[in-house]
């Protein structure tokens, strides 16, 4: 039996699918079609998004800076018109608003999770998640997965108060599951935050690489690589029975 912590955005809950998704509709709702595609727009946010996360990351500041500012600057860049800077706050409050209500039950995920789930669990291993987020809005992604049942232990950053890959945050999740790190696995998509971030606390590490994932954001050997999520319950056996 093995603890297996999984990371939860791009590792199960599909980022860029499910905002794409809530664009399309914003962008309909909002009439914007004047200043890009809906697609245009929810490319901007993610780049946006991504980067003001980096900051807070690297920073270890709360997500209310990523919040107050993605919207405004997503305006800006999309050259939506305004007679005063207060207007894009204003509707970027609504925005947000909205992101927060229907985001995260948009279930979008990767193939075969579940199915690796089951057989994960029926294997006897006991699986958690750990990510950098907030505890309600992840809770509702892995609710909208259909992944509430498998789950035992949900750790967010913002409850440990530190971001992947601080050691902080996979001491946290190690006690607050009562596992050892030697028989904990940490699997996720980032080399730097899952990868090297479960490396650094004596834990084992796959590296989750989707057909349509982010560039490698740091350089590291994990013990196990994956593509296909039908793929990881074998593979994670024949990797623990070395
Ligand atoms: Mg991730």
């Amino acid at each position: 039996m093995a603890h297996l912590f999984f990371d939860l955005d791009r590792t199960l809950w599909h980022h860029e699918r499910n905002h794409f998704r809530f664009f399309e509709a914003l962008h309909g709702a909002r009439n914007w079609s004047e200043w890009g595609s809906s697609d245009a727009w929810a490319k901007s946010y993610l780049e946006i998004n991504d980067r003001l996360w980096d900051h807070i990351q690297l920073h270890n500041l709360s997500v209310d800076y990523v919040r107050a500012r993605r919207f405004p600057l997503l305006f800006r860049h999309m050259g939506l018109p305004v007679d005063r800077s207060k207007e894009f706050e204003v509707l970027g409050a609504e925005c947000e608003q909205l992101l927060k209500m229907q985001l995260p039950d948009m279930g979008e995920g990767y193939n075969g999770v579940s199915e690796a789930f089951k057989a994960l669990r029926e294997a006897g291993h006991q699986l958690h998640v750990v990510t950098n987020g907030v505890r309600e809005p992840q809770r509702r992604k892995i609710a909208a997965l259909g992944l509430s049942d498998f789950i035992e232990e949900l750790v967010t950053s913002d409850v440990a108060r530190s971001y992947k890959p601080d050691p902080e945050i996979f001491h946290y999740a190690l006690r607050s599951t009562g596992a050892q790190a030697g028989e904990s696995w940490m699997i996720g998509d980032s080399v730097l935050r899952d990868v090297l971030g479960g490396q650094a606390v004596g834990m084992r590490t796959a590296w989750f690489r989707a057909d349509d994932a982010l560039p490698p954001d740091a350089e590291a050997t994990p013990e196990l690589e994956f593509r296909d999520w039908r793929e990881f319950p074998g593979q994670l056996e024949a990797a623990i029975r070395g």
